[in-house]
């Protein structure tokens, strides 16, 4: 028998920075976590090489090094981890109330709480070595890897607030900032526009789309097309931060959790809770703006927190 309690207290679902956040407080706090892994285990951070803006590691971490340590800690205080996907939740509205969580063929776990930490999926732009490139010149996220590309030339993919923010990140680091946007017009917003417009390192090319991505063992630069003149280009760059948003992965929670707009479970200001009682939320799939390991883990931290208290009060 895989459970030998009928009704657990906690089940994280999902094993990034978040979901093994959760699992070490709740694991340390007698909750006996069982946690899923879903589909990738180690979450986001294990499709990049180099990680060096988590604290306490000073000379910077592997991404799959980082997520086996955090593996590693949350089995020394015994959560239980299943390597499966939840393909189904059925969420109580009651408060102390019982949720299912259903996996593999027709298996189901009862659980009073429920962390919800199954992050988000950056878009791909769909180009040959994109999927080779990233940690080799293609990056998500600037905040994390704008820094490599200290004096150089890099481009930004996207015309909406993440992209603005991005290339205006990336204009006080990197050289030259192409700003490439395949509209002609911007979708940010009007102060981003502004604050762009003042930038003498940042080239905006609208009506551009990028039709290849170039370099042999890393990425070495990309060719444009001008969609309205159709002239075709080569920049050299050594960075392609892609900024055309992220899909959280909440398909399973549709019909059973407050999303706002873009899918993202919303939670109460400055808390994890979500509109579910015992049911909470970390890390990138309750967060479009900072979307980093360590504000993840931060949440995720939270959420045991949350969980813990709410237990403690229906109990
Ligand atoms: C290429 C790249 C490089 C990055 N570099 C950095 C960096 O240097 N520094 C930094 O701070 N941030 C970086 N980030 C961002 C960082 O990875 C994310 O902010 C962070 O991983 C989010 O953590 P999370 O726990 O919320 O979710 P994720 O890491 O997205 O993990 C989600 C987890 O949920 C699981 N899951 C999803 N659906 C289900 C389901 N139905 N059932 C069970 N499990 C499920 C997945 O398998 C996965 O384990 C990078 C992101 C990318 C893509």
């Amino acid at each position: 028998m895989l459970f030998k309690k009928k009704i657990q207290n906690c089940v994280i679902i999902g094993s990034g920075p978040a979901g093994y956040s959760a699992a070490v407080y709740t694991a340390r706090a007698n909750m006996n976590p069982v946690l899923f892994t879903g589909l990738q285990p180690g979450g986001q951070l294990t499709t990049t090489s180099d990680v060096d803006n988590y604290l306490g590691f000073p000379k910077g971490i592997n991404g799959n090094d980082l997520m086996n340590n955090c593996d590693k800690q949350a089995r020394r205080f015994h959560t239980k981890i299943i390597n499966e996907s939840v393909s189904r939740v059925v969420l109580s509205n009651k408060e102390g109330g019982i949720h299912y969580i259903f996996f593999g063929e027709k298996k189901c776990i009862k659980s009073r709480g429920v962390i919800i930490a199954t992050g988000s999926t950056p878009k791909f732009l769909g180009k040959n070595k994109e999927k080779k490139f990233i940690g080799l010149g293609v990056s998500f996220c600037a905040t994390c890897d704008g820094f490599f590309h200290k004096e150089k030339d890099v481009a930004v993919i996207g015309g909406g607030d993440s992209a603005l923010e991005a290339a205006n990140y990336l204009s006080k680091i990197c050289k030259r900032v192409y700003l490439i946007v395949r509209k002609d017009h911007f979708k940010a917003s009007k102060i981003l526009q502004y604050h762009i417009s003042k930038k003498n390192n940042i080239n905006v090319l609208f009506c551009t789309n990028i039709t290849d991505i170039v370099g042999n063992d890393f990425l070495e630069g990309i060719k444009i097309i001008n969609s309205k003149n159709k002239t075709n280009k080569t920049i050299l760059i050594s960075g392609l931060f892609i900024t055309i948003g992220h899909i959280p992965n909440t398909e399973i929670f549709k019909n059973e959790l407050d999303l706002d707009e873009k899918g993202y479970i919303i939670v109460q200001k400055g808390k994890t809770t979500t509109n579910k009682p015992g049911v909470f939320a970390a890390g990138d799939v309750q967060d479009p703006n900072y979307r980093q390991a360590i504000t993840s883990a931060g949440t995720g931290c939270m959420a045991a927190l949350d969980l813990e208290k709410y237990l403690s009060l229906c109990v």
